[in-house]
Formats: structure tokens, C-alpha cells, sequence
């Protein structure tokens, strides 16, 4: 079973308008809402990929119970950690060939919340069939920066695997705790640049050069998401550079997630290095050929996994 984390779900709400009239009143016919987050968008690939997929995190409110009514209606089981602080909207207008989002951060929690949660978090870790943790994401306020360190703590005590994907201060205090590892991180370049304080371009032996670096000792797979340019990745000392067929984009919002969702579920397959890179390609290529954030059409699952070509350097 694949467990997804999403500590700051929402709902996110998509307004089309024809145009957007600063300071007057704009309305709205085809509103759609969904349950959001970084971690829900793995839950949902996995799941279409036929993975046993369980989503958790911290919710609340009656948005909270939104999102769970979705999770149901999508048939993927949750058990999140209950708040009663409300869960946050993230609003997209599209517009004129735009997008102009205004994001809710969510709800502050305290001490007592995130020490629940760990407590909700390492009960659920008892069933043996969870094989894989996916950490999608930021952490909500409140929180303390090393509550993903604290989680990865539990699922190394019991041997479970874990993907890593978030970025600044979570994710360096993660890779700074040298006794504990995720299994896979999955940083795109700009998040490993911002890491490293240094623009990063892709160049393989200057990536190699940072991959060596003491921080990432001991994880397991790197896999560093370059868009349009595929990845960059390292499995233990052997390194890959991964190409991805020239497409037509439709929306590249949540490729990052759907190349997670594709590298749990061969992760808990045991797949072979060029399996699991093909996989993970391949799901965040289909995402961006659909207009949904977290989705795939697996009709053209084959077509697209044929034409990634993994080169070991
Ligand atoms: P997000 O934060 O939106 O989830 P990300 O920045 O974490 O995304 P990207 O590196 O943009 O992740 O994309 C992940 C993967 O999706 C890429 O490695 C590639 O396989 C695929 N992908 C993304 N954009 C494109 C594109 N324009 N053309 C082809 N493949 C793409």
C-alpha cells in the first residue's frame, strides 16, 4: 500500500472568465471545485495507475469535509488527522490566455496539533501492508520546520520506503539529519538550485558535482525533474540522464506530482532503475497532456513510455 501525505490540503476552485475586470463585480458560470494538494494529485495518479493508495495529512472544517466527500466519490480511502480549524480555497482565475491564483495559507496550528498528528500519523504506520510514504508539499503554519524529519524518523523504524518532495527550509533540514533518510527525493531544478544557492542548468557534470555533495549521502535515488528536458537522476552511484518526447503541453500544473505517483507505484513494484525512470516519466508527461492537475489518460500510457529514452552516464 502506498500512503500520500498532504499536510495543507484545499479545495481548489477554477473560475473561467472570457476577461477580468479589475474593480467590478465578474461572473462566473462553469465553476469547478476539487480536493487539492500536492499529495492528493499523487493520490489520485496512483490510484488510475491501480495502486493501493491511502492519503492522509491534517484537515478540518467543513472544506475538510469536502475534500474527504471527493476522496470518496474518486474511491481513494483516507485518514487524515482531524482539526478544527478550517482547511483553505486556492482559487485559479483563468483569463485571457491567463492564470491569476490567489492562495489561502491554510490554518495555523500549534504544538499540541502537530504532536497529534504524529500520534495519528506513526498509528497508522502499524499496518504492515503500507510498504511506501509519499511526502508531497509544504507544511502549513505552525508547524515545526522538522516535522517532516520526525515523520521520515517513524517510517525508517519500520522499513518503510519514502518519497520525499517538498522544498526549502523542510526539505534542507531533512537532508541535514543525516540519521534519518528518505528513500527518494525528487527535487525539479529550480528547487535544488534554491537548495544549493547556485543557478543550476542541467549540466550533467556539474549536477553529478552537487549529487556528491554530503547531504545527499546515503539516499537512495535522486531524481531531479528538468520540465520539458525530462530528469537527472543518481539510483545509489550510477547516474541517468532521462529524455522525454517532444510534446504539445496542455498544462504542466501537477507533472512533478504525477512523476511521484508513477515512482511509488514502481518503487512498490520493485521495478528495475530503467522501469521506474520510464514509469515516473512517463506519468508526468501524461499530466501535461490533460487539462486536470493530478490526472492521466492511461490509453496512452505504452505510447509515451516507448518513446523515453534513458542514457546510464
Ligand atoms: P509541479 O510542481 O507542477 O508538480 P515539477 O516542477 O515538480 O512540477 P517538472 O520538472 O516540471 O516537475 O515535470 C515533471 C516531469 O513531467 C518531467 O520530468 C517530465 O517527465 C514531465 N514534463 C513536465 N513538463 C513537460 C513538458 N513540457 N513536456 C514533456 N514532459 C514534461
Amino acid at each position: 500500500m502506498i500512503v500520500t501525505v498532504t499536510m495543507n490540503p484545499s479545495v481548489d476552485i477554477s473560475y473561467p472568465l472570457g476577461k477580468l475586470v479589475i474593480n467590478d463585480v465578474n461572473r462566473v458560470e462553469n465553476v469547478s471545485k476539487t480536493a487539492g494538494g500536492k499529495g492528493l494529485n499523487v493520490s489520485r495518479v496512483a490510484k488510475q495507475l491501480g495502486s493501493n493508495v491511502l492519503a492522509t495529512g491534517i484537515i478540518g472544517g467543513t472544506l475538510g469535509e469536502f475534500i474527504q466527500e471527493q476522496l470518496d466519490t474518486q474511491k481513494i480511502r483516507h485518514d487524515f488527522y482531524q482539526t478544527t480549524k478550517e482547511s483553505r480555497n486556492c482559487i485559479a482565475i483563468l483569463h485571457e490566455g491567463n492564470q491569476t491564483e490567489v492562495l489561502e495559507d491554510g490554518p495555523i496550528l500549534s504544538d499540541q496539533e502537530e504532536t497529534d498528528f504524529l500520534l495519528h500519523f506513526s498509528s497508522m504506520l502499524m499496518d504492515d501492508q503500507i510498504s511506501v510514504i509519499s511526502i508531497s508539499g509544504s507544511l502549513p503554519r505552525g508547524l515545526s520546520q522538522d516535522c517532516y524529519v520526525k515523520m521520515i524518523e517513524l517510517a525508517n523504524e519500520k522499513n518503510i520506503l519514502v518519497i520525499l518532495d517538498t522544498s526549502g527550509e523542510p526539505f534542507r533540514r531533512v537532508l541535514e539529519t543525516t540519521n534519518i533518510r528518505p528513500t527518494v527525493i525528487k527535487p525539479n531544478i529550480s528547487e535544488l538550485s534554491a537548495l544549493e544557492d547556485k543557478a543550476l542548468d542541467g549540466d550533467w557534470n556539474e549536477l553529478k558535482a552537487v549529487l556528491e555533495g554530503q547531504r545527499y549521502r546515503d539516499i537512495e535515488w535522486i531524481i531531479v525533474s528538468m520540465g520539458s528536458e525530462g530528469a537527472f537522476a543518481k539510483h545509489h552511484d550510477k547516474y541517468y540522464h532521462v529524455e522525454v518526447p517532444g510534446i504539445t503541453a496542455i498544462s504542466p500544473v501537477g507533472s512533478g506530482d504525477a512523476t511521484v505517483a508513477g515512482i511509488a507505484t514502481a518503487l512498490e513494484a520493485r521495478s528495475t532503475d530503467e522501469d521506474l525512470l520510464k514509469m515516473a516519466m512517463t506519468t508526468g508527461v501524461l499530466n501535461t497532456l490533460e487539462e486536470r492537475t493530478g490526472y492521466i489518460n492511461c490509453e496512452n500510457y505504452d505510447f509515451y513510455y516507448e518513446k523515453i529514452k534513458i542514457t546510464q552516464i
